[in-house]
C-alpha cells in the first residue's frame, strides 16, 4: 500500500515542490486548501490530476480535524502559513492566528483524529532575527523581529511540547530562505529577477528596493522539500537546520542578476524606496547546516548563482510570453 501524505499550503511555493516529490517517491498525495474567490491552484495545475485536493482552513479546527480523521496521513507536512513579513506588521494577529495558533489546531487534530501521523513544522530561521551567533545552528537562541519571526517560534515551540508531551512523531525544519521560479513575486528574489526581466525586455524603468545590505542564506526551494522529507524517515523525531551555509547580500543578488541578462550599470535602474524598509530588520542569516549534512546526508544541490540564472530564465521566458 501506497503511503498517504497530507500537505497545507499545497498551492504555495515549498507545496509545490512537495507534492512533486512525494508523488515521484509514491505518495498519495493530499493537498488542504482554502475557499478563495480566485483560483490559487497555478503552481499545481501540471499535476492537478494526481493529488486529491480538500477544504480546509487553519483558522478553522472543525475542517483540520475532519480531514485527519478522513484521510489518516502516514506523514503532514504543514507548510501553510501568512508567510510574507512585510504583511505580519499590517496584519499581526492575522499572522498569529494562523501562522502561530494555526500550528496548534493541525497539531490537535493529529492528537485526536490520527496520533500515530508523523508531523513536520515549516519553522523559519526568522525566529534567529537579531542573531545572537554567527552562523546559526539549532542550539542558538532566538531572537524574532517581526510579529511572522514571533509567530513562528510559538509554531516551533507548540510542536516540541506535542513531542515530549504525547509522544508523537513531530519535528521542525529551521529552514533558511528558499527560492525558486514560483517565488512569490513580493519577496526579494522574486521581484528582482522578474524586475530585471522586465527591465532587459524594455517593459520596465525602475527596480524600487529597500535595504540593500541585509544578507541572507538563500536555497532552492526543490532541494529543500528533499531535507523535510528526510526528517520524517529517521528513527526519532528531531529538529534541523536546512541552509547552504552561504550568506549574500540583497545587492549581491542584485548585481548577479543583472549580469544574468548582460546589464553592467544596475546602479542606473534600481532606485531605493524606504516604504520597502521594515519596522525592524533582520541584518543577517547565515546556516550551520552540519547536522542536515551529516544525519540526513542531505546538501544543497543548486548553488547561488545557479539559483539566480534558473531564476531570471523563467522569468524572461514568462516576461517574452506575457504571462
Ligand atoms: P507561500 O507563501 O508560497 O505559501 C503559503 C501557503 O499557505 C499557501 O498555499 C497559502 O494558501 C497557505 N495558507 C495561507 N493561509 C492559510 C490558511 N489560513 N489556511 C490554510 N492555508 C493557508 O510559502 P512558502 O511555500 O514559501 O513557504 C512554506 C512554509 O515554509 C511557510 O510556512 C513559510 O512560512 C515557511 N518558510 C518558508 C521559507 C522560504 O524561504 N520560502 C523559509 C522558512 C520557512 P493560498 O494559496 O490560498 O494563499
Ligand atoms: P524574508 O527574509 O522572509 O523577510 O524574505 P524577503 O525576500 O521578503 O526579504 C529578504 C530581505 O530583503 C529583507 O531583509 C528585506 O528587508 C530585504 N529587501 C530589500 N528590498 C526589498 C524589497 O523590495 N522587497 C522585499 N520583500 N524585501 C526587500
Amino acid at each position: 500500500m501506497s503511503k498517504k501524505a497530507l500537505i497545507t499550503g499545497i498551492t504555495g511555493q515549498d507545496g509545490s515542490y512537495m507534492a512533486e516529490f512525494l508523488l515521484a517517491k509514491g505518495y498519495q498525495v493530499y493537498g488542504l486548501t482554502r475557499r478563495t474567490s480566485t483560483i490559487t491552484t497555478e503552481r499545481i495545475k501540471h499535476i492537478a490530476a494526481n493529488i486529491q485536493l480538500v477544504e480546509g482552513d487553519l483558522t478553522d479546527q472543525h475542517s483540520l480535524t475532519h480531514v485527519v480523521r478522513e484521510i489518516k496521513p502516514d506523514e503532514v507536512y504543514n507548510l501553510a502559513a501568512q508567510s510574507f513579513v512585510p504583511s505580519s506588521f499590517k496584519q499581526p494577529v492575522l499572522t498569529g492566528e494562523v501562522t502561530a495558533l494555526g500550528v496548534t489546531r493541525i497539531l490537535e487534530a493529529i492528537r485526536v483524529g490520527y496520533p500515530q501521523a508523523k508531523f513536520y513544522q515549516a519553522s523559519s530561521s526568522e525566529m534567529y532575527g537579531k542573531a545572537q551567533e554567527v552562523p546559526q545552528t539549532e542550539h542558538t537562541p532566538f531572537y524574532p523581529r517581526s510579529p511572522y519571526g514571533v509567530a513562528k517560534l510559538y509554531g516551533h515551540w507548540i510542536t516540541v511540547n506535542y513531542r515530549e508531551s504525547y509522544n508523537m512523531f513531530a519535528c521542525s525544519g529551521i529552514c533558511f530562505n528558499h527560492e525558486s521560479p514560483r517565488r512569490g513575486t513580493e519577496f526579494v528574489t522574486r521581484k528582482i529577477t522578474q524586475g530585471v526581466a522586465r527591465i532587459k525586455l524594455g517593459k520596465q524603468k525602475k527596480l524600487l528596493m529597500g535595504n540593500l545590505d541585509a544578507k541572507r542564506d538563500w536555497g532552492f526551494a526543490g532541494d529543500y522539500v528533499e531535507a523535510m522529507w528526510l526528517m520524517l524517515q529517521q528513527e526519532n523525531p528531531e529538529d534541523f537546520v536546512i541552509g547552504t551555509g552561504e550568506t549574500h547580500s540583497v545587492k549581491e543578488f542584485l548585481v548577479e542578476a543583472f549580469k544574468a541578462v548582460g546589464i553592467k550599470n544596475w546602479q542606473d535602474w534600481v532606485e531605493i524606496d524606504k516604504n520597502f524598509y521594515r519596522p525592524a530588520e533582520v541584518d543577517l542569516l547565515i546556516a550551520d547546516p552540519k547536522k542536515a549534512f551529516t544525519k540526513l546526508n542531505w546538501k544543497p544541490k543548486t548553488s547561488f548563482s545557479q539559483l539566480v540564472a534558473m531564476m531570471i530564465k523563467n522569468d524572461l521566458k514568462k516576461e517574452e510570453a506575457g504571462v
